[in-house]
């Protein structure tokens, strides 16, 4: 349910809504549009909720929300949500490039690529120190370590870091480190760890799960939110079907149709969306095409030699050449790349 104040409602109107919202047992979240004011009520919502709302002062009108999901509507929030990282604003005009290693492996790996994505013109560094993996014998990360190293890497490059987080326990100590923090597939519907990471004040990066709805991944993001949490970012990484040529099937139709029920950003990752690093720069510019606000792109300095997802991630030459197609893309669709970062050392 959504409480619209009306135009020139005043500061006490809009708390003395919210405490009513409180003494009912229910949750009221404030959104602060161009124009209105609105609450979203959340909780267990009864038949004479409405009536009850709509007589208080300042209130327009109660609208009852038919998803699901309500925060993360764009009938609870019609403007779109901008995520700041830094100068950064991720679901603004302006195009997000992601780019690094699936896995951090060594300092000199992580610094290599760090400095040669950000000449191509990324704007945050991806690595994983927890990496989730399907096989307990495969790489499992460096953990603190790999934290280290990343904080080493926007040390030297003056890229902020995204990173993936994968046990409640553990969100204090990667949000000590990252700047934004990634929840994985896998990891899509752990509640708990939503929970936690709703509590922090730190973008969050939602993966969608492996074989999750659209609408699936909007409740979770919605735990997020409820927590308090605004800063979320969701990712398409491409869904499990009965294709077996590509590692998942890229949806590119998510992009469109979250812009459209969501107001919040969301970013296309092709390198796990299809498994292949010659599909990586296809798919990109088709999640561009589609309306994406930015991208995670995985590059190693030697695909052949990486210790994870070798066959999904470019060459620094190949990624250097889809950042300008990307430029080109965008320019073409009226949108721009954000401008790099321009820090080098702290
Ligand atoms: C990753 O980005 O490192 C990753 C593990 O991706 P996903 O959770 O989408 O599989
Ligand atoms: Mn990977």
């Amino acid at each position: 349910m959504i409480v619209v104040m009306k135009v020139h409602s005043s500061q006490d109107e809009i708390h003395g809504v919210v405490k009513r919202i409180e003494e009912l047992g229910l949750k009221g979240h404030i959104s602060q549009g161009v124009e209105h004011t609105v609450i979203g009520v959340v909780g267990q919502i009864f038949a004479e909720l409405r009536d009850r709302l709509e007589l208080l002062p300042g209130v327009e009108e109660v609208i009852t929300v038919t998803k699901p999901y309500k925060l993360s509507s764009r009938e609870f929030h019609p403007q779109n949500t901008i995520v700041k990282v830094n100068n950064l604003a991720i679901g603004s005009d302006e195009i997000i490039i992601m780019a690094g290693p699936c896995a951090v492996e060594s300092e000199d790996q992580l610094l290599v690529t760090a400095q040669a994505v950000k000449a191509a013109g990324a704007h945050i560094l991806r690595g994983g120190a927890f990496k989730p993996s399907t096989s307990p014998y495969h790489f499992r990360g460096l953990g603190e370590e790999g934290l280290k190293l990343l904080a080493r890497a926007r040390e030297e490059t003056g890229l902020p870091v995204i990173t993936e987080v994968m046990t409640p326990t553990d969100v204090e100590l990667v949000a000590s480190y990252a700047d934004i923090l990634q929840i994985g597939a896998r990891n899509m519907q752990n509640f708990t760890l939503l929970d936690e990471v709703g509590k922090i004040n730190k973008p969050v990066m939602l993966k969608r799960g492996l074989s999750s709805t659209i609408q699936e991944w909007l409740l979770a993001a919605e735990y997020i939110l409820t927590q308090g949490n605004e800063q979320v970012v969701l990712c398409e990484r491409g869904i499990r079907t009965f294709e077996t040529y590509t590692r998942n099937t890229m949806d590119i139709s998510a992009i469109p149709i979250i812009k459209k029920v969501s107001h919040l950003p969301i970013i296309a990752d092709p390198s796990h969306g299809t498994g292949k690093w010659y599909l990586v720069a296809p798919l990109a510019l088709a999640a561009l095409a589609a309306g994406a606000d930015g991208l995670m792109i995985e590059v190693h300095p030697n695909p052949d030699l990486a210790l994870k997802d070798g066959a999904q991630s470019l060459t620094f030459d190949n990624f250097q050449r889809l950042t300008f197609q990307l430029m080109r893309l965008a320019e073409a669709t009226g949108r721009r790349l954000a401008i790099p970062s321009t820090k080098v050392r702290a």
